[in-house]
């Protein structure tokens, strides 16, 4: 069967709706062809974080003052070493704009705080901190809350998702669910001209001058995790279970090329308000972070650079001071009011917890932590009785498996998302955002830029894709 259109959007998460949806509304026939039974993707399973900033309306509301270049300075260390700076400049200057953009697409963002830290709050607040307020960044840019978020408590992404698809459906976007790309189709010089596809054992011929690839990363593919990120391996993937790489696969087949297929997020198990009222060690029970900073970051670091495996410490005081709820199921892996008796259960060398405690509590009692930079505010002596807690036995039971991430490599794109080859000059018909390109990460991430860099560069495809 044949179907022709202007624009072919290729996978139906953020970055996909919000492609899809720029193009339909600059005036063009568009279809979104998803492999799954409906739309969504990864998107719609996320927290709905959104690192937006420099000023929007939502910051001003709750009396936030913010600037374009305090963002980008935050950003450009946090998600470092090398971010993509044209791409980041961009992002940093539209993003006021872009969160006016998500309002008009019906998501709706409440005008108040979340004070506390938190992988994803309890509460409908629709700013939070993501980092910001924390050592190194403090030192680099004026502090201020990014975190943008649907205004339901826990995950907003569903909400998000429902509110870009009705959008692009709004536009006159078909949809064509159970859809699988198998095949880009070029014509005699090379541009791409269509999308070969299958549905139920069906094969399909899609025929348009654009196509935008929006098929999430390649976290679930294990041979491209092995190749592009092996510390991955052994871990668990944080996505909807189709982040199968294939986009990234359709792109290289017509001589694209990729960027930054080694940056990851990562995620321990670890609570990040136990983990700031108390401490994390390595395997050698030794602190290595200040815990105030964005939970993501200080996992990284663990499974990145540090010897594992890594455990939260926290004293009665820290562990009553966190909400039951809001601790998310981790269960201590010991309590005791012996140190070495703690050693002997979680590994650590002897004498080695008892050193890092006493540290600790000296430099707390001194106000500053002369090495780690934890801020003030959380100082203070860890008394006995202490509870260790595995940072990689999962949240709420889920077992063993180590930490959790996704990848953020994918299609070398120009800042309208055109897919480069190695000469970097744009494939004729052939554009991709959201983590099926690279974005605007380095090696670093932070939590909300995923679904922010993947819905603003998916509207510049879109846009790019109708012209
Ligand atoms: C639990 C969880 C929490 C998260 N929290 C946040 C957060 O708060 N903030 C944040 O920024 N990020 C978060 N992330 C990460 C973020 O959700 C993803 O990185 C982002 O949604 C990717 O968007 P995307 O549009 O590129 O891909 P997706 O949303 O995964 O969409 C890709 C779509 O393409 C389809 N597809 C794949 N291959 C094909 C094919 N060959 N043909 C047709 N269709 C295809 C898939 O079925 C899927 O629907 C979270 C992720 C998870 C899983």
């Amino acid at each position: 069967m044949r179907f022709d259109a202007d624009v072919l959007v290729v996978g139906l998460g953020c970055a996909g709706a919000a492609a899809a949806f720029e193009a339909a509304a600059a005036g063009a026939r568009v279809i979104a062809l998803e492999a799954a039974g409906g739309p969504g993707g990864s998107s719609a399973l996320s927290g709905g974080e959104v690192y937006l900033g420099g000023g929007t309306d939502l910051q001003h509301a709750c009396g936030v003052e913010d600037d374009t270049e305090q963002m980008f300075r935050y950003l450009h260390q946090a998600l470092g070493p090398h971010p993509d700076d044209a791409k980041l400049r961009l992002y940093c200057e539209g993003s006021p704009e872009h969160y006016r953009w998500l309002v008009e697409r019906g998501v709706p963002f409440k005008p108040s705080l979340y004070q506390g830290v938190s992988w994803l709050p309890p509460t409908e607040d629709g700013l939070m901190w993501l980092g910001e307020n924390a050592w190194p960044f403090t030192e680099t840019a004026v502090p201020a809350p990014r975190g943008h978020r649907p205004a339901t408590p826990g995950s907003g992404g569903q909400l998000l998702m429902e509110c870009l698809v009705a959008s692009a459906r709004g536009v006159g976007v078909e949809v064509h669910t159970d859809t699988r790309a198998r095949g880009l189709v070029t014509d005699a010089s090379g541009a791409v001209v269509g999308v070969r596809a299958r549905r139920f054992g069906e094969e399909l011929s899609y025929h348009a001058p654009a196509v935008v690839l929006s098929t999430g990363g390649f976290a679930d593919e294990e041979s491209m995790v092995a190749d592009h990120v092996p510390a991955l391996v052994g871990h668990r993937r944080v996505s909807d279970g189709r982040d199968d790489g294939s986009g990234i696969r359709l792109g290289l087949s017509v001589g694209g090329t990729v960027r930054r297929m080694s940056a990851t997020q990562i995620a321990l198990s670890v609570v990040p308000a136990l983990a700031c009222h108390g401490m994390i060690v390595n395997a050698r029970g030794e602190r290595f972070v200040n815990e105030d900073v964005y939970p993501g970051r200080f996992s990284q670091i663990a499974v990145l650079h540090q010897p594992g495996p890594w455990f939260t410490v926290v004293d009665e005081q820290g562990w009553e001071a966190v909400p039951e709820a809001e601790r998310w199921g981790v269960q201590p892996l010991a309590v005791s009011e012996d140190v070495a008796e703690l050693e002997v259960a979680a590994g650590f060398p002897a004498g080695s917890l008892a050193a890092t405690l006493a540290r600790y509590g000296a430099d707390a009692a001194a106000g500053a932590d002369r090495v780690h930079h934890k801020d003030p505010r959380w100082l203070r002596p860890l008394r006995a009785p202490y509870a260790v807690i595995d940072a990689t036995a999962g949240f709420g039971g889920s077992g063993p498996g180590g930490a959790s991430g996704f990848t953020l490599g994918g299609l070398r794109t120009d800042l309208d998302g055109a897919v480069l080859d190695a000469q970097e000059r744009p494939i004729q018909g052939l554009y991709a955002a959201g983590r099926a390109a690279s974005g605007i990460h380095g090696a670093g991430y932070v939590s909300g830029t995923s679904l922010g860099d993947g819905t603003f560069f998916g509207r510049r495809a879109g846009r790019a894709a109708t012209r």
